[in-house]
């Protein structure tokens, strides 16, 4: 028995011989926020629709607060499903005030419940004083703040929102980010967010899905994608990192240039004596300048709030080590390496 909201079984999409959406099967618990993250054209937005009930499912199926509400035979309506959604373009009615848009869901409630709920679910996105202006005299992130009103107002137990974020300016995108996520915890409202962005769903997500070519490669905490990916493609999605080659000792070690370094055991399919490849991130190691160092400063990359240099290890491999944006050493410094990371590192066979 499980108390999850929204429930996506072996869910597969295709257009014609196309498949959009293989196989996808997550859940989203009541109040968590989950984000898709993958590149364009990887299916995002298609399970997001899947779950709306604008598409239907080719095979598997979707549970919506346990009740089956798309199979390949049956649909649930989208508007009896409970959901909100919020897509990039706002939708909001250009023609309609904003206490009209903001009102729009609410035709169950009498006049005097409807104007209070108005007014809360303005209050919540703090924009109490537009309540008679039209659309388009909003700013982008005021028009984006007003359709999760709208969407929020029917006091919806979950929303999808598609790239809610993308219209916004990059200035703002924060604060609305996080006015929508303040929104969501303070209602306890599940949320599946679609997004291309790892740092938006690095910071508003309690878990990532990290998507590509309609499939799905991991769904967990941000710190678990980053840190332990599933596989290469995962670790090149959430992250900058190099690979670099290794060999397993006994006892959840493998030797590689770098030092022997623990890995993570949960890796699947890895054998003592095998080849892997070891994901480094560039804050895995700090180093230690000396003339005699096994290592060689390659090239140095200023980027204003930290300094990445690209370290060649012995047999020419590289990696980027991040140090602080006051560091001064210069290509052709000898270094060692000192491991700074306190668990272990993600490994796959090779
Ligand atoms: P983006 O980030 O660019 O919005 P996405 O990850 O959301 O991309 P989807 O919109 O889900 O991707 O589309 C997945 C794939 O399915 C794409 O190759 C798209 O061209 C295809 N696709 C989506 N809808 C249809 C449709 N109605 N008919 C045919 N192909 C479609």
């Amino acid at each position: 028995m499980t108390d999850a909201v929204l429930q996506c079984l072996g869910v597969t999409k295709t257009f014609g011989d196309f498949v959009a959406v293989r196989d996808v099967s997550f859940d989203v618990a009541p109040g968590e926020i989950v984000a898709i993250l993958g590149s364009s054209g990887c299916g995002k937005t298609t399970v997001l629709r899947l779950i709306a009930g604008l598409e239907a499912p080719n095979s598997g199926q979707i549970l919506i607060r346990g009740d089956v509400a798309s199979t390949p035979q049956r649909q649930t309506p989208p508007d009896k499903r409970g959901i909100g959604m919020v897509v990039q373009e706002y939708a909001l009615f250009p023609h309609m005030t904003v206490r009209q848009n903001v009102s729009f869901g609410l035709n169950n409630l009498s006049n005097a419940d409807k104007k209070d709920r108005v007014a809360e679910v303005m209050s919540l996105v703090r924009l109490e004083n537009l309540e008679d202006r039209y659309p388009f005299e909003l700013s982008g992130g005021q028009q984006q703040r007003i359709a999760l009103a709208r969407t929020m107002a029917p006091r919806p137990f979950a929303v999808l929102l598609d790239e809610p974020f993308s219209n916004i300016d990059a200035g703002m995108r924060s604060d609305v980010r996080r006015d929508v996520e303040g929104i969501l915890r303070a209602n306890n409202t599940a949320a599946v967010l679609v997004t291309h962005d790892r740092d938006e769903a690095f910071a508003i997500a309690d878990r990532v899905a990290i998507m590509s070519e309609g499939e799905l490669n991991q769904v967990d905490a941000p710190e678990v994608v980053y840190h332990l990916p599933a596989n290469r493609r995962v670790a090149q999605m959430t992250g900058t990192c190099d690979f670099i080659n290794g060999v397993v000792l006994d006892g959840g070690l493998v030797e590689t240039e770098a030092g022997i370094l623990p890995y993570d055991t949960h890796s699947s399919g890895i054998i003592q004596g095998s080849g892997v490849e070891v994901v480094i991130h560039p804050d895995d190691f700090g180093i230690d300048a000396s003339e005699s160092g096994a290592m060689v400063v390659q090239a140095r990359e200023f980027r204003g709030d930290e300094t990445v240099l690209v370290v060649a290890l012995p047999s020419g491999a590289t990696i980027r080590c991040r140090q602080e944006s006051y560091c001064a050493i210069t290509p052709g410094q000898r270094l060692d390496l000192i491991l700074q990371r306190p668990g272990p590192f993600a490994a796959f066979s090779v």
